[in-house]
């Protein structure tokens, strides 16, 4: 999963990112509104943290312009502290949910969670695909009950077939979502994560898919002729 990050404040938007990377998103961070319109409108996230004070474009124009533009990515705006005007005005112009000023990073957690479960329509914080459970709040990942290991790499892809689970999910997708704009993307590393995750978790975990690119399956969710 990547989130984008548009904070002023230098301390804060270092300290976001790294705490949202510390939990498995790929993170990338403008310092100011007309950056970051441009890497909202120009790159694929799951999440965006959108503070409203911001240089050169403020915030609600920021997101009135991506919402203009079609732009359906949960945004969660950050407010100054008892502005309930801001708070208001933020709603209207098409935020999902906002923070007030100062906030526990934990609750920004907690929020930023479930945005992009809800967005990928899944009700819970814990994924499953027949015996594997991936927890999104302690990022721990199991197979019938049993600990399974994996790098942030790893656990970043694999959290993402399983976000979409049943899709067909394209190596250029993948390659938006688990990594960061500063990050050397090669596609062939994509091909590699995927016969890791097979060895440590089951080579029947995820499909290819010819041409198309990658699916998760639920064997509960398959019909049974096709079983
Ligand atoms: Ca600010």
């Amino acid at each position: 999963m990547r989130v984008l990050i548009v904070e002023d404040e230098p301390s804060l938007g270092q300290q976001l990112r790294s705490t949202l990377e510390n939990v498995g998103y790929a993170v990338d961070l403008a310092t100011d509104g007309e950056d970051g319109h441009f890497l909202g409108a120009n790159e694929t996230y799951d999440a965006i943290v959108l503070d409203l004070g911001l240089p050169e474009i403020d915030g609600l124009t920021v997101l009135d312009r991506w919402r203009k533009d079609g732009k359906k990515t949960p945004v969660l705006v950050l407010t100054a502290r008892d502005s309930w005007s801001d708070k208001v005005a933020g709603l209207d112009a098409g935020a999902d949910d906002y923070l007030a000023k100062p906030f526990q990073t934990e609750e920004l957690i907690a929020r930023l969670r479930a945005l992009i479960r809800r967005a990928s329509g899944n009700a819970s914080s814990e994924l499953k695909a027949g015996d594997i459970r991936l927890d999104t709040r302690s990022g721990k990942v199991t197979r019938a009950g049993e600990p399974v290991k994996l790098t942030a790499q790893e656990y970043k892809l694999l959290s993402y077939l399983m976000h979409h689970k049943g899709k067909v999910v394209s190596r250029t997708e993948l390659i938006e979502h688990i990594y960061d704009q500063d990050f050397d993307r090669d596609s062939n590393t994509i091909e590699v994560f995927v016969t890791r995750i097979r060895k440590k978790l089951g080579a029947d975990t995820i499909t290819t898919i010819r041409g198309l690119g990658y699916s998760l399956e639920d064997p509960e969710d398959r019909t049974p002729q096709d079983a």
